[in-house]
């Protein structure tokens, strides 16, 4: 996943005399059915297991992503969907290749590092001094050509948070290190990963250049590794680093979302959209990030499928499993641009991309008089030990794009406290993936979908000028 820091919350642009949403009453047992006949046990564990071992990682616009798209489409249909389709994406294609680092001098000996996604390699070794800094900001307050020749070093460490809040203000640091440090004449950047783990697993994630600004090797190292810099630091003598890593974009490809829609009795073109990404980091398996969220809300939109004709969701429920994410959510942009019109039938939407934890609080960003709702369907998800908060949270990644053109959106808050130690490392595997858990949040996501799709009015989507915040 890649979150970013937005919290957006729809305005009461409507009329003062907006009728309030409503979640009919015949709807409620259906749910509560739905819930409790996912508790008793689904598919998901079993789709994230055939996703993590006959595709395993996916990396945006390889072969591997190209099987986990076929794999997708086999998948929905075998679970009964209605209707199943791709719709492209273009993405640019990076790759990864050897990676070494080691201290040199005294104290030589080496290091664990792995390349940042979207860096350059080092073109053969590349040998300098390292300049330490606490965090992104002291290194961009330094004097202008004080890191010539240099390879910087931000050493700030990930806060761990049950919501992953700390993710935020460290992952500035691994985003926007390599413009800033190259502005100020350094040859390349390493990070300490952006992680909450002890274990010796660095951990890569999207960085970004600018045109203007020469485009320098980033890598992560481990936390102990990063550990190691800061007391050889300590030791108040010059560290000499060599980086000798492979790593570029090699062109452009075109991937897929992949869609599975299970059709609403009323008002089929109407949509409650709920789903995760498709896509992986290359380092492990991508079970947690997102395995486990297309396994659950493919799951989820299964079950409501098994549903007999006349207890169909009035709506129809859409499971997007979206691509690219971890490179830009280029997926969940170009879904957003291609239904660009349609914002409006986009009742509302929900991601699953923070692991395999359980839900704790269901949040939404909805219309003051769409809040009833929220609270209603909230009921059904309180014996799941589920509460309802108001006023806080924000959408999942592939849901930003969306909202921003104004989309009502719904956060179903996973307990994210161990997310980190795992995120975007070779050990995101599919053991650390708790089957009931799975199941939890697969009743969670089939009943909200489903009083979401059967509401009486609607939470507050409108076409609003599209933000491009990238
Ligand atoms: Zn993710």
């Amino acid at each position: 996943m890649r979150m970013l820091g937005l919290a957006l919350v729809l305005t009461a642009a409507t009329a003062a005399a907006d009728t309030p949403t409503r979640i009919p009453e015949r709807a409620i047992p259906i749910a509560e059915a739905l819930r409790d006949r996912a508790l008793a046990g689904t598919p998901a564990f079993d789709i994230v297991e055939d996703l993590t071992t006959t595709v395993g990682p996916r990396l945006p616009g390889s072969q591997a992503d190209a099987r986990a798209v076929a794999w997708a489409v086999a998948k929905f249909k075998a679970l009964g969907f209605d209707r199943v389709w791709t719709e492209p994406v273009t993405i640019p294609v990076w790759r990864r290749g050897h990676a070494r680092a080691e201290v040199v001098g005294a104290f030589a000996q080496p290091l664990v590092i792995t390349a940042l996604g979207g860096s350059v390699g080092t073109d053969g070794a590349l040998e300098a001094e390292i300049a330490e800094f606490p965090t992104l900001q002291a290194l961009r307050e330094a004097p202008e050509g004080s890191l010539a020749g240099k390879i910087a070093f931000i050493s700030n460490r990930m806060e761990r948070f049950i919501d992953g809040s700390g993710y935020g203000p460290a992952v500035v640091a691994r985003s926007n290190g390599a413009v800033e440090a190259a502005r100020l004449g350094a040859k390349a950047i390493v990070i300490r990963s952006i992680g909450t783990n002890s274990a010796r697993f660095p951990h890569t994630g999207n960085m970004r250049y600018v045109d203007d600004v020469p485009k320098i090797p980033a890598a992560a190292l481990s936390n102990p590794d990063a550990d190691q810099l800061l007391r050889l630091l300590a030791r108040g003598q010059p560290v000499r680093l060599r980086l000798d890593f492979e790593a570029g974009t090699i062109g452009e490809h075109t991937t897929h979302n992949v869609i599975g829609e299970i059709t609403g009795r009323e008002r089929p073109d109407e949509v409650v959209v709920i789903g995760a990404h498709l896509d992986s980091w290359d380092l492990g398996t991508g079970a947690l990030d997102d395995g486990a969220g297309i396994a659950i809300t493919m799951a989820a939109g299964a079950l409501i499928g098994q549903l007999d004709k006349t207890q169909r969701p009035r709506r129809s429920v859409r499971v997007i499993a979206w691509g690219a994410e971890e490179i830009g959510l280029l997926g969940a942009y170009a879904y957003a641009a291609r239904h660009a019109d349609a914002i409006t039938r986009h009742l509302i939407g929900a991601e699953s991309d923070f692991g395999a934890g359980r839900i704790y609080a269901l949040r939404a960003g909805v219309k003051d008089s769409a809040w009833d709702a929220i609270e209603r369907i909230g009921q059904v998800l309180a014996p799941l030990g589920i509460v309802t908060e108001r006023g806080v949270g924000g959408p999942g990644p592939d849901i930003i794009p969306l909202a921003q053109r104004g989309m009502a959106w719904a956060q179903l808050a996973q307990d994210g406290s161990d997310y980190f130690d795992y995120h975007h490392t070779p050990d995101d595997t599919l053991d650390k993936i708790d089957p009931e858990a799975l199941d939890q949040q697969v009743a969670a996501y089939a009943a909200f979908a489903y009083l979401a799709a059967e509401a009486e009015g609607d939470f507050g989507s409108a076409p609003r000028e599209a933000v491009q915040n990238r």
